[in-house]
């Protein structure tokens, strides 16, 4: 096969190849200059491997970035030139590759902000598996009354509120003991709300390390914690999980709520406005940063 050259179709004054398209044509010449990208023509090889492997060793990042716009400006002008017989402008060219460069920049430095926004986010609440609800619970001492109160909360993979409950436990039990109650109760809902698959998640850790443990718990409120995990086995599929405080805020708030309005709610509808609150706030970090 004879290889035919054709002419530049920007210049019209030598034969059209890689290398005087890109580096040694007039027209491209002009736009390099206007990007203050000497290192260019630094070494004019017909090789146009080695010459990238100049290029590239010798810029870095902010001017590797306008090297590769403006070879496809170039290229996107040459196509202009072919197809509809306009050729731009190389002082245009300049100031279109700047503009496109800044604009680029722009974009990045706002995935940077939106990055750590995200990363100075307290941990938020994730939702379960498919084909899993999440039961959060929470319990807490409130201080006026002498009172232990737990909370816990159903929510479907939407974080939509399938059930909640709040109310006392009883007095005088350590906080470990109200946790293992809270728990109790977050499988009582599930129960009460017929769910087969279920994700039981808490901010005790100690608790949730002896409820992940299979073996016979050696805790001082052992009996409770077998019982509580002892009728895990009645769901088709039930574990447990750690959560931080800030993810698990909702069942939290509900174990704070004044004790004697104890109740139970099967929507979101009932929940007090500063339950309902960060209910709301989960769902629209959920949205927001989790897809
Ligand atoms: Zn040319």
């Amino acid at each position: 096969m004879t290889f035919i050259p054709t002419l530049c179709s920007v210049c019209r004054a030598r034969d059209e190849s890689i290398m005087h398209l890109f580096r040694d044509c007039y027209w491209a010449r002009q736009v390099w200059a206007g990007m203050n990208l000497d290192v260019v023509h630094e070494n004019l090889t017909e090789n146009v491997f080695c010459w990238l492997n100049n290029v590239f060793t010798l810029l870095h990042d902010g001017s590797l970035i306008l090297f590769i716009l403006t070879s496809y400006w170039i290229w996107s002008n040459r196509n202009k030139v072919v197809f509809e017989l306009l050729c731009e402008n190389p002082s245009a060219s300049v100031i279109g590759i700047r503009k496109w460069h800044d604009h680029l920049v722009g974009l990045d430095q706002i995935a940077i902000q939106r990055n750590r926004l995200v990363q100075s986010y307290p941990v938020k609440w994730q939702p379960p598996d498919p084909g899993f609800a999440k039961i959060n619970f929470a319990a807490s001492f409130i201080y006026g009354a002498s009172l232990n109160c737990f909370g816990v909360v159903a929510r479907n993979r939407a974080g939509f509120v399938l059930a909640a409950e709040w109310g006392k436990l009883g007095p005088d039990e350590d906080a470990y003991h109200a946790e293992a109650c809270a728990a109790n109760k977050a499988l009582e809902l599930a129960c009460s709300l017929g769910l087969q698959n279920v994700q039981i998640e808490g901010d005790c850790l100690r608790l949730i390390t002896e409820l992940q443990n299979t073996c016979s718990s050696a805790t001082s409120c052992g009996v409770l914690v077998d019982a509580v995990k002892e009728k895990s086995t009645l769901f088709d599929a039930c574990s447990f999980h750690f959560a931080k405080r800030s993810a698990n805020a909702v069942a939290d708030c509900l174990s704070r709520l004044d004790y004697s309005i104890s109740s139970k709610c099967f929507s979101d509808v009932s929940l007090p406005v500063v339950v309902l609150d960060l209910v709301h706030l989960d769902a629209i970090f959920l949205v927001k940063f989790t897809v």
